[in-house]
């Protein structure tokens, strides 16, 4: 099974993990820029409500791409706020609408919960965005994971978090590496890879490979999240092949736009 591009009659484009789709009793999907309602460099289905986008224009893209993922209501949604570290957030009833329509009292990279119809969102343009279901004890995250978050192994916190809030066994998650920076795109100094490898020794070296230009390098977010994903224990790993970089039509990417850009996110809901 694989990552699937699906498209609403209103232009809505978005993916989903197919074996998540298939395992029931959750809703989820990656967003991409097409199918909103913004206009200028916010075209068209920007997610971000702080990038000085139109407020009205921004709630109709939240809305058009939950009734597409069937992930919930806008109001119900809970926002992560990204500052690049590793906190993952344990989140329950009394976040429902914290980010967009109430006042946020956190930071975290990363957001998970139990609780059924609480829907999970979080940011991505380049970074790479990670969707967990565990449909045995009944739990989901969604974490985002940047260069730095790539080596503070993120994903496998995220793990370990699900395991010690809910007993979630790795072997029974399911995950989805979504749409991000591939490494013909993500072109780095050596701090990148030094930062990796120090991190995360062995792993990470797979996955760093030199550039053209002499002390540059390519590095493949999606496949060290994979790797790390794996090495936690996780059998079940969807990745995207689809890179920010690459498919300008169809993303945004950081990158190649710098600040002047709307924002894609991923969701992620039990039913
Ligand atoms: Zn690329």
């Amino acid at each position: 099974m694989a990552i699937c591009q699906y498209q609403r009659p209103n232009g809505l484009v978005w993916l989903e993990s197919q074996t998540i789709s298939v395992s029931g009793g959750v809703a989820h999907g990656f967003s991409t820029r097409q199918g909103g309602v913004s206009t200028g460099c916010f075209d068209s289905l920007n997610l971000g409500h702080t990038r000085g986008d139109d407020p009205v224009a921004v709630r109709e893209n939240y809305r058009r791409f939950c009734e597409a993922t069937g992930a919930g209501r806008v109001e119900d949604l809970v926002l992560s706020h990204q500052v690049h570290q590793d906190h993952i957030r344990l989140c329950t009833a009394d976040d429902r609408g914290k980010g967009l329509d109430r006042p946020r009292d956190y930071d975290a990279d990363g957001l998970m919960t139990d609780q059924r119809g609480l829907p999970l969102f979080i940011f991505s343009a380049d970074c790479i965005p990670i969707l967990f279901y565990d449909p045995v004890r009944r739990a989901v995250a969604a974490c985002h994971a940047g260069w730095r978050g790539t080596a503070q192994a993120i994903a496998a916190k995220t793990v370990r978090c699900m395991a010690e809030a809910f007993g979630s066994r790795p072997e029974d998650l399911l995950t989805a590496i979504g749409p991000g920076i591939g490494p013909c795109c993500f072109t780095t100094h050596e701090d990148v890879p030094q930062a990796m490898v120090g991190a995360l020794g062995d792993l990470a070296l797979p996955y760093i490979s030199p550039a053209a230009e002499k002390g540059k390098y390519h590095v493949d977010l999606k496949g060290i999240n994979s790797a790390l994903l794996r090495s936690a224990g996780v059998d079940s790993v969807e990745v995207s092949d689809h890179c920010t970089g690459c498919r300008q039509d169809l993303y945004w990417s950081h990158r190649f736009t710098g600040s002047a850009r709307g924002s894609m996110g991923a969701v992620i809901m039990l039913t």
